[in-house]
């Protein structure tokens, strides 16, 4: 499918008129429309949820949006747990799906009313030490082991993947926690990532209830939820077929009323915890060309670097760019296009056929609204970019501010010789 950018030439140029380049631009329409499809594709289930994978994407302005839109939050970290409450998420509208928890952190979900989700068994008395109880509501997430067929290369097969609990383990736990007074139970399970393939959350979602039955019907715990977490993905390349929403929810109620309904589980609530799938497409990183070499090959430097989007640098990940205003010229140029830091990989296309590229023109590398901003660093002494919402009626607002390097040396507070620079 051809893709194309969410935001014009003049639009682009009157936002970058008041923000400088580099900043990651969203667009509030689409993510809205795609939240409202998510919610009518699992309509079917009353008791559905998404919860929206902050990580992906930890801004205020976009969780607010995404509340209104119905969904919760999925946190694995301290500060993702206080930017839910800050939004004003509460109780079980948020998810704490986390590894090698911190106890403050469990601690902190469950003053929160946080249901939480256990990575290993050994949580369990981590949990009660920390508490003084076990919640009445808990989940526990599932590592089936072994090979899964629809894993690439952004996360290991469940044998060799760190996260969840063995067959034998997850039924210790559920009969363990009963015990120790846990009432409603979920289960949860990750097992590929940004598959983009109609077949994985039904997949997925026939291991988890096929478990859930076998885990109810011995241990006699009462599933009243099963999260199929993320992995949901986009199609990053233009000749990538999108996943269908509307397919993937028909596919899970089928697996529904094929699994649990006749179990007598017909009132087990389905839960997401999508980011990727919910962000993505709707946003960009919007850069501009500042320099152009010729060497051994062609390169075109923008004022962006990996710090704003690690993807490509990390897993060689593909993001389609748009030279603005070009779009029907031919794409005739085979150019890398990098960044500034001091590492080779600093490139966000390599051997890339685009039209010719003039020093000022406008980039938007695509699909950067998830895992984009939130994976930046500050190597090389880089600053992180702006964020900047797009709003329905076209207005545009800073939802973020650039970093500067006040920011950046901020956690030399106590050091005289940094003063000059602390602002
Ligand atoms: C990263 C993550 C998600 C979201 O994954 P996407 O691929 O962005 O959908 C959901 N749940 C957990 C526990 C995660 O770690």
């Amino acid at each position: 499918m051809e893709k194309k950018p969410f935001v014009t030439l003049e639009k682009l140029e009157e936002i970058a008129g008041r923000y400088p380049t580099p900043f990651h631009l969203y667009d509030e329409r689409g993510i809205r429309e795609n939240a409202a499809r998510l919610r009518e594709a699992f309509a079917w289930n009353p008791g559905f949820r998404e919860y929206f994978a902050v990580k992906a994407t930890p801004n205020p302005f976009i969780l607010k949006i995404l509340r209104e839109c119905g969904c919760g939050t999925d946190c694995s970290s301290m500060t993702e747990l206080m930017l839910s409450d800050a939004c004003g998420f509460a109780g079980h509208e948020i998810m704490f799906s986390s590894n090698e928890t911190p106890p403050e952190e469990f601690r902190f979900a469950a003053d929160l009313g946080a249901i939480i989700n256990l990575d290993d068994i050994t949580h369990i008395p981590c949990l009660e030490e920390t508490l003084g109880y076990i919640p009445e509501t808990i989940s526990c997430r599932y590592n089936p082991g072994g090979v899964f067929a629809m894993s690439n290369g952004v996360m290991d097969n469940p044998g060799d993947a760190k996260y969840g609990m063995t067959t034998a383990q997850i039924f210790t736990a559920f009969r363990t926690l009963k015990e120790k007074g846990a009432k409603r139970f979920g289960i949860h399970a990750f097992l590929a990532s940004n598959t983009v393939t109609n077949e994985y959350y039904p997949t997925l979602a026939k291991i988890l209830f096929e478990l859930a039955v076998n885990l109810q019907r011995e241990t006699g715990a009462k599933v009243a939820f099963i999260n199929l977490s993320g992995g949901v993905g986009v199609a990053y390349r233009p000749d990538q077929q999108p996943n269908d929403i509307f397919a993937i929810g028909e596919g899970v109620r089928k697996v529904y009323e094929e699994v649990l309904v006749p179990a007598g589980m017909g009132d087990v609530a389905i839960y997401t915890e999508l980011g990727r799938f919910m962000l993505a497409p709707y946003g960009c990183l919007v850069t501009r060309a500042i320099h152009e070499k010729h060497t051994y090959k062609e390169y075109i430097g923008v004022d962006a670097c990996a710090v704003n989007l690690m993807r490509p640098a990390m897993y060689g990940a593909y993001h389609h760019i748009t030279v603005m205003g070009k779009e029907n010229a031919p794409c005739d140029h085979k150019y890398d296009v990098v960044g500034s830091l001091c590492e080779n990989n600093d490139k966000f296309a390599i051997d890339r056929m685009l039209p010719e590229i003039a020093m000022g023109d406008l980039l938007v590398i695509h699909d950067t609204g998830a895992h984009g901003f939130s994976m930046g660093y500050n190597y090389n002494g880089k600053l992180r970019s702006s964020e900047i919402l797009l709003r329905e009626d076209g207005s545009f607002e800073m939802i973020r501010r650039a970093e500067t390097p006040a920011d950046y040396f901020a956690t030399f507070d106590f050091c005289d010789v940094m003063g000059k620079y602390l602002g």
